[in-house]
């Protein structure tokens, strides 16, 4: 069946039902709703009114991000519903579409949208915003693609919390001394924002979850940094990178610099300076690259495979001319940086929030016959958490601050941008309550089973005919592949290999509460 196209509004919210009315007003198509789309998406229907134009946004996930808040997610500093702004609250007006955009046809003005569920369908516009963002930037490392964890999204902070924590549970119900290393020892690859602060709050968790856990000791992780550059944290000065480095060390962070990952098949890590580890869990957090959903368009795309704008941050071919009708920012687009001539603005949400609000002000202009204005932001500094309490920021360039105070700030500003009065406020209330009642060091999710296989056992007749078909109902759920003689499969779990340890080499990681003779309760008495 040929995909459908969905002309008008009405349609866009019933995709299939589609309806040749013409438009009585123009569409603004925003692909992506994160710190750009949504950004543009709140300008634009501020200064439009609905009868000016009608404002789609394409997304597959029905919230915003606030990426800079996912590490205190993972940590559980932060409830992670509270670091999403769901568009039914965020963007009041615009019309959301559930999909991946999968193909963009600016020349006929249209762009094919894969649900999530269903056929594939095109959408077409009369204006487009591109607002895709970025996906991990990895390498063909062996192992990697298996073993590795990402860290751009809410669900894997979601997962690596359980997962770091389950791992804990289980290393203390463990009588192998090696399993129990190798599920205590925790690698990040990647020494840029994303990865220090994952890594810096991570550990804090997990040193205060060892704390509370009877029978184990703080001496007991292994975390591991690796970095490919001689230093971290790029964005600000080297002396701030250099009292990072030292602040992990305090902590017994092994920091290995000037170092790739060369192999982690079977979570056997190898390092380029010649060290190697069996490690539970491998964070890749070493850099992005623009969606490679743009190479499918017919926009003109830099070596890079980034949109290629003007400082008004309108779509520009090769040679500078104004593609109609297309814009584009956020970390899928370089757009020049008029601050430092000659460079693009660096992918972060510091740029792509303003990027949103500027481009909305400018497609406003446009619908309304006014010029538009070029983009120029001077970085207001970068503020990174290493953990509760501790932390760097270097302000306007110059103001270098660590420990408390930068910590404070770093809180103070996310803050703030965070997307919603909501947002912000239970935000605040969950650190007061944290401050109040100590962290909560539970790991939800991570025990090693099927959250159906319980309900199945019980659905399903005590017979041992059903006995089976619960095995084999459990063996398709692991297989993704439906069972005979039952209706639907048990579905995997998204953070299925954060419930389970891969390659347990003693019978004894259950799961089950250790005894008293465990050797975690021995340790300890
Ligand atoms: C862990 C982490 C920490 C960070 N910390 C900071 C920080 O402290 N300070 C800072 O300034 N920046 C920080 N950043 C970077 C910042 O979050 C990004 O630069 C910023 O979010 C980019 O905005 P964007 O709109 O371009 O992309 P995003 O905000 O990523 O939005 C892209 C949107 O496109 C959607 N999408 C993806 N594919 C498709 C598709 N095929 N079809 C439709 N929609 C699609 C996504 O679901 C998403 O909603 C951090 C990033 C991470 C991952």
């Amino acid at each position: 069946m040929p995909p459908t196209t969905i002309s008008d509004l009405g349609a866009a919210q019933d995709p299939a039902q589609p309806t040749g009315r013409p438009r009585t007003s123009p569409r603004i198509l925003l692909l992506g709703g994160g710190s750009l789309g949504l950004y543009a998406a709140k300008r634009l229907r501020r200064r439009l009114a609905h009868r000016e134009a009608s404002l789609v946004v394409v997304d597959p996930r029905p919230y915003m991000t606030y990426a800079p808040f996912l590490p205190e997610a993972a940590a559980g500093s932060i409830d992670a519903r509270y670091v999403v702004a769901p568009f039914h609250k965020a963007l009041k007006g615009v019309s959301t579409l559930q999909g991946k955009v999968s193909e963009i046809r600016h020349a006929e003005r249209r762009v094919q949208v894969t649900p999530v569920v269903g056929e594939p369908y095109w959408v077409t516009y009369d204006h487009l915003i591109v607002g895709l963002g970025s996906v991990a930037r990895t390498l063909p490392i062996p192992g990697l693609a298996e073993e590795g964890i990402g860290f751009k999204h809410v669900e894997e902070a979601i997962s690596l919390r359980n997962h770091v924590l389950g791992r804990i549970d289980l290393a203390s119900s463990t009588w192998d001394p090696e399993l129990r290393r190798r599920l205590l020892t925790f690698t990040f690859v990647g020494g840029g924002f994303a990865g220090i602060e994952a890594l810096g709050e991570v550990e804090d968790m997990a040193r205060y979850a060892v704390r509370v856990h009877p029978g184990m000791r703080t001496e007991d992780l292994r975390f591991v940094l690796v970095e490919g550059s001689p230093r971290v944290l790029p964005e600000v000065s080297e002396e701030l990178g250099g009292y990072t480095i030292e602040q992990l060390r305090k902590r017994g962070i092994e920091v290995h610099l000037s170092t790739f990952l060369d192999s982690c098949v079977g979570g056997h890590v190898k390092l380029s300076n010649g060290t190697e580890f069996e490690s539970d869990t491998i964070v890749w957090t070493a850099g992005v690259k623009a969606n490679p959903v743009l190479s499918n368009s017919d926009l003109p795309l830099d070596a890079q495979g980034r949109v290629r704008t003007n400082a008004a941050l309108q779509v520009v071919t090769e040679d500078g001319v104004v593609v109609p009708d297309a814009y584009a920012g956020g970390d899928c687009a370089a757009v020049p940086d008029l601050v430092s001539p000659g460079q693009f603005c660096p992918p972060n949400a510091q740029h792509a929030i303003r990027q949103g609000t500027h481009l909305g002000e400018n497609l406003a202009r446009v619908l309304r016959s006014a010029d538009v204005r070029d983009y120029s932001h001077k970085n207001v500094g970068a503020v990174a958490s290493l953990g509760t309490y501790k932390g760097v920021a270097q302000m306007l360039g110059r103001f270098k601050v660590r420990g408390f105070l930068a910590w404070v700030l770093h809180r103070t500003y996310h803050v703030f941008a965070m997307p919603t009065l909501d947002r912000k406020l239970k935000i605040m209330a969950g650190w007061t309550a944290t401050l109040l009642f100590r962290r909560e060091v539970v790991a939800l999710g991570s025990v090693m089973q099927d959250p159906r296989h319980e309900f199945l056992a019980a659905a399903v007749p005590e017979t041992p005919a059903a006995a089976k078909t619960v095995q084999d109902a459990a063996a398709a759920a692991a297989a993704g592949t439906p069972a005979p003689g039952v209706d639907r499969p048990a579905k995997r779990p998204a953070a299925k290999r954060a419930a389970a340890p891969k390659r347990a080499k003693s019978g004894n990681a259950t799961g089950r509460a250790p005894s008293a003779a465990s050797p975690a309760s021995t340790r300890t008495s």
